[in-house]
């Protein structure tokens, strides 16, 4: 952070508030303090009948190419089920009924949550957008590992092919504490 939200001063100093425990930018002139916190994405894992998976091919950076899930960051004014819903249309234009949140991942150091909802589509219809460049259906066993997206994309199908196994149920959350 170089300038203050605030009143624009670039008189900001990184220190530890009173009475706080962490550094945060504090603005000398307006005495603002700018609280940094996580960003959260969300998004689902989409089966069809035959148990297949969608997968979106990047159309973006970053990992331009790679093959994620449907999810984006989370809108202010925005419930986490809706904007997981909005993110599936924005870049799939498929409508989706969630299911219940299939994953958590905590992405520590990129500063990151995500949350992953199973869902299925209401309809056929879908098509690639400039977000996702190609979109198809996987089995579970044929997914493109060397080619997924991110770490919290991998844990949520790995978590997946879990259940269906029957060797875990519910809610996964896991975590890594590099950038992806
Ligand atoms: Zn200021």
């Amino acid at each position: 952070m170089n300038y203050c939200s605030n009143c624009g001063s670039n008189a900001l100093k990184f220190s530890i508030p009173e009475g706080d425990h962490l550094p945060r930018f504090i603005c000398s002139k307006c005495h603002s303090i700018h609280y940094q916190n996580p960003r959260m994405i969300v998004g689902c894992i989409i089966e069809n009948e035959k148990g297949e998976i969608m997968l979106c091919k990047r159309g973006i950076e970053p990992r331009l190419g790679f093959w994620n899930l449907p999810c984006g960051f989370l809108e202010n004014n925005e419930t986490v089920e809706d904007g997981a819903i909005r993110e599936v249309f924005e870049e799939t234009g498929a409508k989706v009924q969630l299911g219940k949140l299939h994953s958590i991942y905590n992405l520590v150091k990129a500063q990151q949550v995500y949350l992953i909802f199973q869902a299925k589509m209401q309809d056929d219809h879908y098509q690639t957008t400039p977000e996702s460049t190609a979109i198809e259906f996987f089995p579970l066993n044929e997914i493109p590992w060397d080619q997924i997206a991110f770490s919290s994309n991998s844990h949520a199908i790995e978590h997946l092919i879990q259940k269906r196994k029957g060797l875990a149920e519910g809610l996964s959350i896991g975590s890594y504490q590099n950038q992806n």
